[in-house]
């Protein structure tokens, strides 16, 4: 969450940290701003969208070549002009800017009040620097100095960039939690939360770890740890091209991202399964076979939609390997003081690969002895990095909020893994793991086919989208797709939604029942398919509206529902990377017609790097 960009070189900052906050909205949507640093310090910050920013600086000399940029999603006071980044220091002769929350700034801003500090916002923000130049002005310190030291007191997580006034040229930056790239060009350097703003300059990348502050100038990068030791920086090649988070040509980057799924699974499966060999090969796995094969349990640590993504390798690692799997909210499971013993794998399923909670979660389990596996979309993002082996799922970058081609593309390396695991354990036969092979290898040709046209479900939305709620069935690996329908329809429509296993729906939630209610049932043919059959006729007994996703060719299904989904036949365990798309597609649609910013729906954000 907030996206922090900045650039030094011969460029006009202004322009170049734009187009940079433009591509990292959808980490932060709440306010944003710019300061720029020529003869004075200067900073330009605004409520809202970053266009609102564009259009308030109009006219003004937004002249210099040092500069620092932030688009917020607001933690620590309400989104506002004043609590808006960058902040100036009480003197006026720093500005900052910061992604990721100080924990203990209570603590400090009383200290610093009680030096008489004012402060012009409610931001935590704010108190870290200050409390910076507080002992910049102390001690006599530079600023890089002052800000080593703040950082040894500092509770909490941050990615910062400072500039100051008399320090023509330079970026200070530190980073512990959130993330920080650097982009390397010919006497210029661009720093940004992640590689997009950076792409069409150049490819050559450094990714800053936690505790570590860099001093960037237009021809120089210098990293030292907070104990002042110079580090090597590791300069990488982006594997990016700038098309990957352009809209090419689609309304939106959501439906951009639901139509690109087709590519993005075979992409993840490229290169690792081979259908006529039934071979699977992947290295992460290969290598620490053993650990897989001898874990007495699996935990997935997840959040949001990437849980729902545990949910169903519960049911695929449970089933094809016989190993016993727990699913995780990483934000309880790092604070509930687990239970996790030597030899225990845990399962980091992460999209952005900086989520604030399941990195924290895996350091605490990697410190108690677990293996750390990492399924992460992000090349070079944290996650990936603190883990001991990982398999990235390839879908490129994923600029939506809501998440779809990223969930799919974990789908399938997790139905990857589960399959080859699963049969070098010998628990399931060989015709079986053949037949999934194929099955998965078909994926994507299935997913086309029910992208070829959407004008159904562009109906079935526009026919429900005044509905005050939505309740969503599934039984079996359709249960966790009906929790996903249910998070994607909230996330982007606003309508209340609740996914529920279909047969629990007796239990309490057939109380919400009448003519009003839709009901979505993920019903496909699977082994439950008479009892989801049975759980719609309880809901057409109480005159509840029910859309169901049926399989191709279904006849008892289309004769019950009102409105149908048709999805391509696939065995069980892997029909969810079919179902999911038309749910992902009606809460699309539904989000459309009501007017609601899709791809930016309120209050949420990208990239969750805070608490
Ligand atoms: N805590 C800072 C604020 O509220 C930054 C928020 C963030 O990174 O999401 O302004």
């Amino acid at each position: 969450m907030c996206g922090i960009v900045g650039y030094t070189g011969p460029r006009e900052a202004y322009p170049v940290i734009l187009k940079g906050l433009k591509r990292l909205e959808y980490r932060g949507y709440d306010s944003s701003g710019v300061a720029i640093l020529n003869d004075h310090l200067s900073v330009y910050k605004k409520k809202g969208r970053v266009s609102e920013l564009e259009e308030s600086v109009v006219g003004i000399n937004m002249h210099g070549h040092t500069g620092i940029g932030h688009t917020r999603w607001a933690t620590h006071g309400e989104p506002s002009d004043r609590n808006a980044h960058p902040h100036y220091s009480a003197s006026g002769n720093i500005a900052m800017i910061h992604n990721g929350i100080i924990e203990n700034y209570t603590l400090i801003k009383k200290e610093l009040q009680n030096k008489g500090y004012e402060f012009k916002s409610d931001t935590d923000t704010e108190v870290l620097l200050n409390f910076i130049e507080e002992i910049k002005k102390e001690n006599n310190n530079t600023l890089e100095e002052a800000l080593r030291i703040a950082l040894k007191r500092v509770v909490g997580a941050y990615c910062i960039l400072l500039i100051e006034k008399d320090n023509p040229g330079t970026i200070l930056a530190a980073r512990k939690g959130s993330p920080l790239v650097i982009g390397i060009g010919k006497g210029e350097h661009f720093l940004a939360s992640d590689a997009s703003p950076i792409i069409e300059y150049t490819k050559e990348v450094v990714y800053v770890n936690d505790y570590e502050i860099a001093i960037v100038k237009p021809d120089e990068l210098i990293l030292k740890n907070l104990g002042n030791e110079k580090q090597t920086p590791f300069i990488q090649k982006l594997d990016m091209e700038l098309a990957a988070i352009e809209k090419g040509g689609y309304e939106h980057f959501m439906l951009k991202e639901i139509h690109e799924q087709p590519q993005t699974i075979f992409d993840c499966l490229r290169g690792r399964l081979i259908g006529s060999s039934a071979t699977i090969t992947m290295s992460g796995v290969d290598n620490n076979m053993d650990t897989f094969m001898n874990a007495s349990r699996i935990v997935m640590v997840a959040c949001g939609t990437s849980w729902h993504a545990g949910l169903l390798a519960e049911y695929m690692f449970e089933e094809l390997c016989r190993i016993p799997v727990e699913v995780e909210y990483a934000s309880e499971f790092r604070y509930r003081n687990p239970v996790i013993n030597k030899g225990d794998v845990i399962i980091a399923i992460s999209q952005s690969g900086e989520t604030a909670d399941t990195l924290v979660a895996l350091e605490n389990a990697k410190e108690k002895g677990a293996f750390i596996f990492g399924v992460v979309n992000a090349v070079g993002s944290s996650i990936a990095r603190l883990s001991h082996a990982g398999a990235y799922s390839h879908a490129g970058p994923e600029i939506g909020v809501a998440s779809t081609k990223a969930f799919t593309g974990q789908l399938a390396v997790l139905a990857m893994m589960a399959l080859k695991i699963g049969y070098k354990k010998g628990t399931i036969d060989e015709t079986r793991y053949k037949t999934l092979v194929r099955e998965l290898e078909a994926i994507p040709e299935k997913v086309k086919e029910i992208l070829a046209d959407t004008s159904n479900i562009q109906r079935i939305a526009e026919k429900y989208k005044d509905a005050k709620d939505f309740l969503y069935l599934g039984r079996g690996y359709n249960f966790p797709v009906a929790l996903e329908g249910a998070l994607k329809l909230k996330e982007i429509s606003y309508i209340h939604a609740e996914g529920y296993p279909a047969a629990e729906m007796k239990h309490g939630p057939i109380a919400l029942v009448d003519e009003n209610l839709p009901v979505v049932f993920v019903a496909t043919k699977d082994r439950y398919y008479d009892k989801i059959v049975s759980n719609v006729q309880e809901i057409k007994a109480r005159r509840g509206k029910v859309i169901a996703v049926a399989t191709e060719g279904d006849t008892i299904i289309p004769g019950m529902a009102d409105d149908v989904m048709y999805v391509p036949d696939a065995d069980e365990v892997l029909a969810p990377l079919l179902s999911v798309i038309p749910m992902q597609l009606l809460s699309y649609y539904v989000g459309v017609s009501k007017g609601i910013d899709v791809d930016k729906p309120r209050n949420l954000a990208k990239s969750v790097t805070v608490e």
